[in-house]
């Protein structure tokens, strides 16, 4: 931890412009002591350093949950001035638009553990995961460019979703403005047969329960459709697949030729590769992202489709009788426009947010009619071990352009969490403890143990704490498929 930090509050620490030449703007970090000395040192560099991109407004924030990334922390949060700042792959990350979906049911846990082996064997055996996997939805390479610039709508059209799905869903499931000329043909064959899938390591899709000692806030739980004791309830969280990851890529490469050259940008770090947000090479990668984040949203709600199928079969009811509606779905890692007040104004800025999850309090714009009083639902991953969180957009998140934390975040680095855990023991374990897991591999899931891991419950309090998103219910995770 840097010396020069300075406590603004129990849950807030920011590091001054004086810490390293080049900052324009201070770093902000949101965490208890604790979670910050669990931090490791590359957050306090990578977040100084973002905080020397030009165009940066503010602060350069970093979540509870923030560890380090590819040149900015993952939970890092960078708003930009839209005309003098720029756009940068790092602060969007390689999974565009990896984002968590949460669907409801009206079965409880009693009603589903006689089920709950069959239930998981026939979500792994019907949701495709690993490493580049393929989907069972069939594309032709210009249909995939429909799905790139359409998102859920595509889905809507195709029997894939309903409208309420579409209401749920972060900006109606479709990012306007994607334009599938601005991809290139190796990111379109690495994405047309990958819809529905769910990828590797830290993907999954869980099956859980809001047990009625673990809610927080029964009210906004019940407006958010958890109004029964032992809910049983569905979060799963994956992006754009390959797809995305060739995007970012792509971008990556054409900024590191021009920004120097055309544009006279230096940057502290290759990896926080940008250019300018207005121009040609900005705005074709800010096309070219929303087309990955609407494929991601596509992909969610093709799996959102077999969810529904499985747990229809099994309990042979139609779906929405068992009331498998969605709470909603958040991204985790996108650029956008928005309109924030920065000094008593409002302005439209360009927010980055990697690892971190927008969080409009009450009375935020765009938000569905149902939640206009209570604030966006947010949906944070724990671990497979300990549980996760729904919670709710507060007013005070304004401190954060409205962002909060996106997982418990790690604590150890995939290379060491498959050194110290064993993945065939580790499913053993947590079946004993009535928690069913089915993966791909062994050695992933070793690297996904829950005490690789920072504490979800320290996390999801921090946010609460710091005014960020308020916690409605923890879940507890009974059973997963792991890519
Ligand atoms: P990321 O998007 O950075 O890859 O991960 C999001 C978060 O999801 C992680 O920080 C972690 O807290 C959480 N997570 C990873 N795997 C699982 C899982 O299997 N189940 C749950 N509930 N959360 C997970
Ligand atoms: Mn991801
Ligand atoms: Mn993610």
């Amino acid at each position: 931890i840097p010396t020069a930090i300075t406590k603004i509050s129990p849950t807030l620490w920011e590091i001054p412009v004086s810490y390293k030449e080049g900052m324009l703007v201070p770093a902000r970090i949101f965490a208890t002591e604790k979670l910050l000395s669990e931090m490791d040192a590359g957050v306090f560099d990578q977040v100084t350093n973002v905080a020397s991109l030009p165009g940066i407004l503010k602060y350069a924030y970093c979540m509870p949950d923030g560890h380090w990334g590819y040149g900015f922390p993952i939970g890092g949060v960078a708003a930009m001035d839209p005309h003098t700042g720029v756009i940068s792959p790092g602060g969007i990350g390689f999974d565009i638009n990896c984002g968590m979906r949460l669907v409801l049911t009206n079965l409880t846990e009693e009603e589903v553990r006689p089920r709950l082996h069959q239930l998981v064997d026939r979500l792994f055996a019907r949701i495709p995961t690993g490493v580049g996997c393929h989907g069972f939805v069939r594309l032709s390479e210009s249909e995939f460019g429909q799905v790139a610039e359409q998102g859920s709508r595509w889905c809507f059209k195709r029997g894939f979703a309903t409208q309420d799905d579409l209401d749920m869903t972060e900006e109606g499931g479709c990012f306007a403005g994607a334009d599938a000329s601005h991809i290139s043909n190796k990111a379109i064959q690495r994405g047309y047969n990958q819809l529905g899938t769910l990828g590797s390591g830290n993907h999954y899709c869980e099956i859980q329960v809001a047990r009625p000692e673990n809610v927080f806030d029964a009210q906004l739980a019940r407006a958010f459709g958890i109004d029964i004791p032992n809910q049983v309830v569905v979060m799963f969280h994956c992006g754009s697949r390959g797809f995305g990851h060739q995007v970012a890529t792509d971008y990556l490469k054409l900024f590191l030729s021009v920004m120097e050259r055309k544009y006279g940008l230096k940057v502290v770090d290759r990896e926080l590769s940008c250019a300018p947000f207005r121009s040609p090479e900005g705005e074709a990668y800010f096309s070219a992202m929303k087309c990955a984040v609407n494929m991601a949203f596509a992909n969610r709600q093709v799996i959102l489709h077999r969810i529904r199928e499985v747990f229809s079969d099994i309990f042979q009811r139609d779906p929405f009788n068992l009331g498998m509606k969605m709470v909603y779905d958040v991204a985790h890692n996108t650029a956008k426009l928005e309109r924030h007040e920065i000094d008593g104004k409002q302005r439209e800025i360009l927010i980055h947010r990697k690892g971190s999850t927008r969080a409009f309090g009450p009375g935020g714009y765009g938000l569905p009619e149902c939640y206009a009083k209570t604030g966006q639902p947010v949906i944070i991953g724990g671990s497979m071990e300990t549980g996760s969180y729904l919670l709710a957009g507060m007013a005070g998140g304004a401190d954060a352009f409205f962002t909060t934390a996106h997982g418990s975040g790690r604590t150890m680095s995939r290379h060491q969490a498959k050194k110290t855990f064993r993945g065939d023991k580790l499913q053993r374990d947590m079946e004993s403890r009535g928690l069913y897991v089915r993966t791909d591999s062994f050695g992933g899931l070793a690297e996904e143990a829950g005490a690789a891991y920072k504490n979800i419950d320290e996390v999801a309090e921090t946010t609460e704490r710091a005014g960020l998103s308020r916690r409605v219910a923890r879940l507890v995770p009974i059973g997963n498929i792991k890519g």
